[in-house]
């Protein structure tokens, strides 16, 4: 079985899919990660079909399955937030009717963030609002993400998401984006990943990963800080995520890097350079470059 990896691209009007899929090549991925518009607002203009298809045919050549390829919504989006529930389930349904004209078949979502309610009441209403999203004919399945626990985040442990999922009718619909970052600073430590599947599989179930990011951490276990780390560069480590991307359990599933952008040097806070397709490089390699951010940067 091939590894399935990518990362995060852009995705812009003027070429929309076509443009993301040109990205992806370039780094020599697999799959990708795109927002159908910025990721910190809901204005989303309309789907070409002509570059859908154009896209489509590109992907054929180069054998990238649009099954494996991920949407992920805007993270402005907040089922939890009670004052502007309608909003967040209509706009939610819309993006999950624009995923299925891309034909994309996963979109990851942000579960919430407990802004106006307890954890518990926030739990409840993200259940609400998925059973009213889900409620249609669309061969999309919403991913809700692992969550670093930063500020009133909800999603932080198995057992919060096992409560969304238990609550969820369309089972079939929702499943689950393993987020190495976050579950580390969330507290579970990636050192122990099969411990921690294991816990998964016995809550949740292994059957609802959809997706898994790979990303290193700025910060300690436990942190609840939610700050990205170039892969071998942070605190989980290059071996540690390896085992997480290599597991045979989840050779099926998608692997995504989120890393953040590489300044032009030391002193500079441009983020200029996609690292992606120096740490896809790696990855296949299983071998940590110990010259990442020198070769990234091209000196
Ligand atoms: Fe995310
Ligand atoms: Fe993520
Ligand atoms: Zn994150």
């Amino acid at each position: 079985m091939e590894l399935i990896i990518g990362s995060h691209v852009s995705y812009k009007n003027s070429d929309q899919l076509l443009g993301s899929v040109k990205e992806a090549l370039s780094y020599g991925a697999n799959t990708f990660m795109f927002y159908t518009g910025a990721p910190q607002n809901t204005m989303r203009g309309s789907i070409d079909l002509e570059l859908r298809d154009r896209a489509y045919a590109l992907m054929k050549e180069n054998n990238i399955d649009i099954d494996k390829v991920i949407v992920h919504a805007p993270y402005i989006v907040n089922l939890a937030n009670t004052e502007n529930f309608d909003f967040s389930v209509s706009f939610l349904k819309k993006e999950v009717e624009r995923c299925s004209i891309l034909g994309i078949k996963y979109m990851v979502l942000h579960p919430g963030s407990a802004v106006n309610s307890s954890r518990e009441e926030a739990l409840t209403s993200i259940s609400e609002g998925l059973n009213l999203i889900l409620d249609n004919n669309y061969n999309v399945r919403i991913l809700l993400e692992t969550m670093a626990g930063k500020g009133n985040e909800v999603g932080k442990t198995f057992d919060e998401l096992k409560t969304i999922i238990d609550n969820v009718k369309y089972k079939d619909k929702i499943g689950v984006c393993l987020d190495t970052c976050h579950l580390n600073d969330a507290g579970y430590n990636i050192k122990e990943f099969d411990y921690i599947l294991d816990e998964f599989d016995k809550k949740i179930g292994i059957k609802y990963i959809g997706c898994i990011h790979v990303n290193d951490s700025k910060n300690i276990l436990g942190s609840h800080k939610d700050r990205h780390e170039n892969i071998g560069l942070g605190t989980i480590g290059f071996d540690n995520l390896i085992n997480v991307i290599y597991n045979k359990k989840l050779e099926n599933v998608p692997k995504i890097l989120e890393t953040p952008y590489v300044t032009k040097d030391d002193n500079s806070k441009d983020k200029e350079y996609p690292p992606y397709k120096y740490e896809i490089d790696m990855i296949r390699n299983k071998e940590f470059n110990n010259d990442l951010i020198r070769n990234i940067r091209g000196n």
